[in-house]
């Protein structure tokens, strides 16, 4: 499996080159997660995926434009604006990969989803954007060959909003090491935050201060290239 990372960039204003593009993951050039920009489908995927409906994973909600290629479109539950996705209810298989959804914690108002891609025994787990991800979730992944997640917040605990009993925001890097850690022998940072922009140069090292002898960290970057 060949995972190329698209976009490595959150939702901020902040950018620099290497880290311009917003969210999107190719898998072997064909599947693609999420759309953050628009130049994404210049890939011409064969089928679409999203993780949740926040415009730095769907480029055309600000724009309030209908996104309708002919192509199947896969998402967490509907969208106005795709009057054609199908709203994933299970594990699904696309072309020769199988989907298996895992509920993931992040918007007050949105379903968002993590996947576990699988093909030929490989494995790939896909968080999204992440508050957090209940144990019992955790514990149905299993090992997976490597984890891909997000790194919006360097601090632990991230950047957590509360309303009654719900949670909602980003939790943060050490967090994310501490509950995928055990998942995987790789995991791969994306969809940097604001602390990232603040030295380009050195901060992909303080994200691989987070390794250890069983833990390879990958921070990633626009155009970034991973075969497993
Ligand atoms: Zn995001
Ligand atoms: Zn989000």
């Amino acid at each position: 499996m060949k995972i190329k990372v698209l976009g490595s960039r959150g939702k901020i204003e902040p950018s620099a080159p290497k880290y311009q593009n917003h969210s999107g993951f190719l898998i072997d050039d064909k599947i693609l997660i999420d759309v953050g920009e628009r130049e994404f489908m210049s890939t011409n995927p064969e089928t679409i995926v999203f993780t949740h409906f926040h415009p730095d994973h769907a480029y055309f909600i600000p724009e309030e434009e209908k996104f309708t290629p002919e192509i199947p479109l896969f998402g967490p539950q509907e969208h106005p604006l795709i009057p054609n996705l199908k709203v994933i209810s299970g594990k699904f298989d696309i072309l020769n990969y199988s989907f298996t959804p895992v509920p993931v914690i992040h918007a007050l108002k949105l379903k968002s989803l993590g996947y576990i891609v699988e093909k030929n025994g490989k494995k790939a787990f896909f968080t999204g954007d992440v508050a957090w991800i209940e144990k019992v979730h955790l514990q149905q992944i299993g090992k997976v060959d490597v984890v891909i997640t997000e790194a919006t917040m360097i601090n632990k605990g991230g950047r957590i909003n509360r309303k009654k009993d719900k949670i909602f925001g980003h939790t943060g890097v050490p967090d994310l090491v501490r509950i995928l850690g055990p998942l995987t022998n790789r995991i791969i940072f994306s969809h940097f935050g604001d602390w990232f922009f603040e030295n380009v140069e050195k901060n992909p090292e303080k994200l691989k201060e987070f390794s250890t002898a069983e833990l390879e960290i990958i921070p990633a970057y626009d155009g970034l290239e991973f075969s497993f």
